[in-house]
């Protein structure tokens, strides 16, 4: 394969490369050459014996053709050598022809024909024996029987000048042929926007080298390219800016790595590098320099770009077929590209059995949410003050048949990466609303906080959805609290803060989840309808020694009005540093664990979780010992 690349770049642009046909088409076109080969052998026996020559004469003189038909037919050869001996067999039928015709110039335009014929294999190998022999055999025989090959005076005293001639108008007849030939190549095997090889032709190169390299016993690598975030200069610059910068990008990817090694575009911003030999040792080190060299600033119609690429590497080994080679590269590049973008990561067998894993999942979870499996459980929010229920939050659950309880931390990334988040959210809404309805009965001002995904934020009637489940329950929308965590609201702000002030127009109040854990600029708080801040259960661990930040954060909550919760709240000494602090409420295993709906509602009635401060029986801790 290296040479063929080699050769590759030394060919004239406009000729093709002559790499194998597809097997399948190759076979096609073989078994249509031979059938013409065979259909010669009578035809060729007729004219010979109506031209007056023996029958024996004749019979011999089409051996030649019979042994090449016949060799030609036998599946067993290696296909390089029956297109050999199919050539040679059809450049001796048009000898033969001539030569029963005493040299008639009308049937030499049987070359002619044959060479075309021959590039259908579209192989410079027969193409050249069929050039080679057509020369060759008017010059050997022109001096030998000139009257057999020529039936004019000068070609016959001057045969090799005259074969030169000969094959120099087949040659000259055989470029539209050639440049069909370039076409279909052109067609089946490059990107027609960055001039690379395709998905089609990089599978076949990396089947051959991957043989080769089995076979001399060489490296091989595989590297995997995605670019980071490309949807968004095709969403904001226009598709031609991104075709720019596709073009731009397959440029850098060519001039990183040497001749020998094959550099594909497989679709949309997706590439690949089969690295072979000394290339494939140093396969970590292209793929980094690959990534700076992606990195570097790149101006498309007057903007100026950094893009990023993520990459996925994967080595040859025994018993990997090319396809494989291709589908572990691309799921180390999409480890790489979960794990933080713009570097490489390296495929091992563990990642494999993983993404099998997340695969069940993936399939097991999409029954579960048709068949309605997804459950919630509930976990009390107190008032720190007096420990009295104020409401709850309402966490997805979902026990698997085989594994048993999946962790949310584990299923809802999935449902967000597959879309399977918006069903689940509705139905969690539905039974956060359930649940607020039941306990409403209990107390009217108990709230029911509900989790909602980046995801859903995208979903323009999400509000409208909301707001009918609310009516179904008759819940009176202010008891009810959507949470968004803060990284959400700092990927896309402005789709955030139009949904949230959305669904505020219903009646539901916001939160924001896990406050502080997002490093974001404090401002959007002020820009967005926030209602409520927990602060995440990092702080609440670092209590009661370094409260500096959850200070900070509950005075920062009462300078902005808002209700704050602390999460995660485990030990009564964090609990009283809190109160110490003036933090309003608290979620915690200290007051209580996530609990099933019903579970929640039979404590609250039997009194074992108060609602009121009076309430009798109330286990609850509260702030006097
Ligand atoms: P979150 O919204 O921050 O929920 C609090 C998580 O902390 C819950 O975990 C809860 O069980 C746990 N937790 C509460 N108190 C304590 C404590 O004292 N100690 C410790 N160690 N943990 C405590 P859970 O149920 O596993 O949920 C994890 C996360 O999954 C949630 O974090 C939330 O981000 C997400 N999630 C859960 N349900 C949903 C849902 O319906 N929709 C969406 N979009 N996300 C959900
Ligand atoms: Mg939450
Ligand atoms: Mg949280």
């Amino acid at each position: 394969m290296a040479s063929v690349q080699k050769s590759g770049t030394r060919r004239a642009a406009w000729l093709p490369s002559g790499r194998a046909l597809p097997a399948r088409v190759w076979d096609a076109r073989h078994r249509g050459i031979v059938l013409l080969l065979w259909a010669h052998v009578p035809f060729l026996f007729a004219f010979g014996v109506l031209t007056h020559h023996p029958a024996w004469h004749v019979l011999v003189d089409l051996q030649p053709v019979i042994l090449a038909a016949t060799a030609a037919s036998l599946a067993a050869l290696p296909r390089g050598l029956r297109a050999g001996v199919a050539t040679f067999g059809l450049v001796a039928c048009s000898a033969i022809l001539v030569h029963f015709s005493g040299g008639v110039i009308e049937m030499h335009f049987h070359f002619f024909v044959v060479v075309g014929l021959i590039t259908l294999y579209q192989d410079w190998i027969p193409f050249s024996v069929a050039i080679g022999f057509t020369v060759l055999e008017h010059g050997v025989v022109g001096v030998l029987a000139p009257t057999s090959v020529y039936n004019h005076h000068a070609a016959q005293s001057n045969p090799w000048l005259w074969a030169l001639i000969h094959g120099a108008f087949v040659l000259a007849a055989s470029v539209p042929h050639i440049l069909a030939w370039r076409q279909n190549e052109d067609q089946a095997w490059r990107d027609p926007l960055t001039r690379l090889s395709n998905r089609t032709l990089l599978s076949d190169r990396l089947g051959r080298a991957l043989a080769q390299a089995e076979r001399r016993d060489t490296p091989l690598a595989v590297l995997f390219i995605d670019l980071d975030h490309f949807k968004q200069v095709n969403d904001t610059l226009g598709h031609p800016a991104g075709d720019e910068l596709l073009v731009a990008c397959s440029a850098r990817l060519s001039a990183c790595v040497r001749d020998d090694d094959v550099v594909g575009r497989l679709g949309g911003d997706e590439f690949a590098v089969i690295l072979v030999g000394p290339s494939a040792d140093a396969a970590e080190e292209i793929a980094q320099r690959l990534i700076d060299v992606i990195a570097q600033p790149t101006v498309v119609s007057g903007h100026e770009i950094v893009m990023t690429a993520s990459i996925g590497i994967a080595y040859a080994s025994a018993q990997r077929t090319a396809e494989e080679l291709l589908r572990n590269a691309d799921l180390a590049m999409y480890v790489a590209k979960s794990s933080g973008r713009a570097h490489y990561e390296v495929f091992d067998d563990a990642m494999h059995e993983r993404a099998i894993d997340r695969l069940e999942l993936e399939a097991d979870l999409r029954q579960a949410v048709a068949a309605d499996e997804i459950t919630v459980q509930c976990q009390p929010i107190v008032e720190l003050s007096t420990g009295c229920v104020t409401g709850g939050e309402v966490l997805a659950r979902w026990t698997h048949p085989e594994r048993g309880a999946v962790p949310p931390m584990v299923f809802i990334p999935i449902a967000e990466r597959t879309g399977l988040i918006c069903a689940i959210g509705t139905r969690v809404f539905a039974l956060a609303c359930e649940v607020a309805q039941r306990i409403g009965v209990i107390d009217p001002s108990l709230t029911v906080t509900v989790n909602l995904s980046p995801v859903q934020l995208n979903d323009e009637d999400l509000p409208t959805i909301f707001a009918g489940i609310l009516a179904e329950y008759g819940v009176d929308p202010r008891r009810i609290v959507l949470e968004v965590t803060e990284t959400v609201l700092m990927q896309d702000l402005a789709v955030a803060a139009h949904r949230l002030a959305e669904l505020k127009k219903i009646g539901v109040r916001i939160a924001v989840d896990d406050f502080g854990v997002g490093h974001s600029s404090l401002s959007y708080l002020r820009n967005l309808p926030v209602d409520v801040l927990k602060i995440d259960k990092s702080f609440v661990d670092d209590l009661p020694s370094g409260g500096d930040l959850a200070r900070m954060m509950i005075q920062l909550g009462r300078m902005l009005g808002l209700d704050v919760v602390a999460e995660g709240v485990e030990s009564a000494a964090q609990r009283e540093a809190l109160q110490l602090l003036g933090c309003p409420r608290a979620q915690g295993y200290l007051y209580a664990r996530p609990m099933d709906c019903d579970a929640l509602v039979d404590e609250l009635v039997a009194g074992r979780l108060a609602v009121h401060p009076n309430q009798v029986g109330a286990r609850v801790p509260t702030t006097s010992p």
